[in-house]
């Protein structure tokens, strides 16, 4: 990935500071830059010598770890921004995670945390892991990657310097230690990393993390394109009531009509649309043909409809009308139930659809019957306009 790593902490003489950063070059570092010198240095900001790099080379891409970085104006951003999340931004007791940044300034990725140092003042000492691009989009693709590796380093680190914390306090307090510290050497700054840690070889050791950090391209992210379930049954429980309220017969010829494309046609919408949330969304309604109506005389459901029921239904039909009456299915399953039977008969209709030319060996595969005939007359034709 493309950016600049880095290293901060608080520093209780020189405030927040960058102590160690990476980049990428195409080439070695031939001599010193001029503004390096202008780093201050004290015991607690010490990492690799000012004038030194540790350099690793990968395929004639080289990782440059220097005390800070190799341009003068992206140490400048850095600067800022390890000011910004050691001392502006707010991020509780443990520390955390942040993005901050804008085209001028850079965009930033940076992690604080706290190490353990029984000379510091609260006993512990402020540190953080920044990474700055200039392309947020790139930074945001590699988020995931950057977090895990800041968490991962940062427990690291303050695993380490817990175990020499424990020791240490194992012979004198955290308390008589500060004391200590502070009337045997009144300028002294504070401990390095490596002491902190125990580790002389601390500093190599996050040059190869942060080696490794931009060493990686990370795959662009490609949400799955999760399409939308093309049936939504959310009116099944008042469909299981209408059923009950109209005869067999007549429930039987409203519903053919439906999932078959004969057009019905009743006063009160609402009821249609019971119906009507069998079918896939996208479907069109028929317009023109002899209407199945559905009318409400005295109180009880009618229909008029000249046309005959076949001997034999399709099968969704008699599915529909199965889960509608069963008592075995809840209402809190109905929904279910029909939408999966319905987006089944859908699918059905989507691989008849996309043949030109099909066989009855296709069909018996299917499982469609000639009495399925009807209505994947009508659903294939739907899903060919879709
Ligand atoms: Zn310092």
């Amino acid at each position: 990935m493309d950016g600049i790593v880095a290293l901060g902490h608080f520093c209780e003489s020189h405030g927040p500071i960058v102590i160690l950063a990476t980049q990428k070059t195409d080439c070695e570092p031939q001599e010193k830059p001029p503004h390096i010198l202008n780093s201050p240095v004290c015991e607690a900001c010490k990492s690799i010598d000012l004038e030194e790099a540790v350099v690793s080379e990968d395929e004639n891409v080289y990782y440059v770890s220097s005390r800070i970085p190799l341009k003068e104006d992206v140490a400048f951003l850095l600067k800022n921004a390890a000011v910004r999340s050691i001392s502006c931004e707010e991020m509780g007791k443990e520390g955390g995670l942040m993005y901050f940044g804008d085209d001028q300034r850079g965009h930033v990725v940076t992690y604080t945390f706290y190490v353990a140092d029984s000379q510091a003042r609260g006993f512990k000492r402020k540190y953080c892991l920044i990474l700055l691009s200039g392309d947020r989009v790139h930074l945001l693709n590699h988020w995931r990657h950057i977090t895990k590796h800041f968490e991962v380093i940062a427990s690291d680190l303050k695993e380490k310097a817990l175990k020499v914390n424990n020791l240490e306090q194992a012979t004198c307090s955290q308390k008589a230690a500060r004391q200590a510290s502070q009337q045997s050497t009144r300028s002294c700054t504070g401990r390095s990393l490596q002491e902190l840690t125990g580790v002389s070889s601390i500093f190599l050791q996050i040059h190869m993390w942060f080696v490794y950090l931009l060493s990686v391209n990370v795959m662009e992210e490609i949400k799955p394109n999760i399409l939308e379930v093309p049936i939504s049954c959310n009116g099944a429980i008042m469909l299981r009531k209408l059923y009950k309220e109209i005869s067999n017969r007549d429930f039987k010829k409203v519903l053919y009509c439906f999932l078959t494309g004969i057009k019905v046609e009743s006063k009160d919408t609402e009821i249609l649309k019971l119906f009507q949330q069998l079918l896939p969304k996208k479907f069109k309604l028929p317009q023109t043909g002899e209407a199945c109506v559905l009318v409400k005389e005295n109180d009880a459901w009618k229909v008029n409809w000249k046309g005959n029921l076949p001997l034999k239904l399709p099968t969704l039909l008699n599915l529909i009308e199965e889960g509608l009456n069963s008592e075995n299915l809840p209402d809190e399953a109905l929904e279910s139930y029909l939408a999966s039977f319905s987006y089944q008969w859908y699918n059905i209709s989507c691989d008849i659809a996309c043949c030109n030319v099909y066989s009855e060996e296709l069909l018996k595969v299917l499982g469609v019957h000639k009495y399925d005939m009807p209505l994947l007359s009508y659903w294939t034709t739907e899903v060919r306009n879709l």
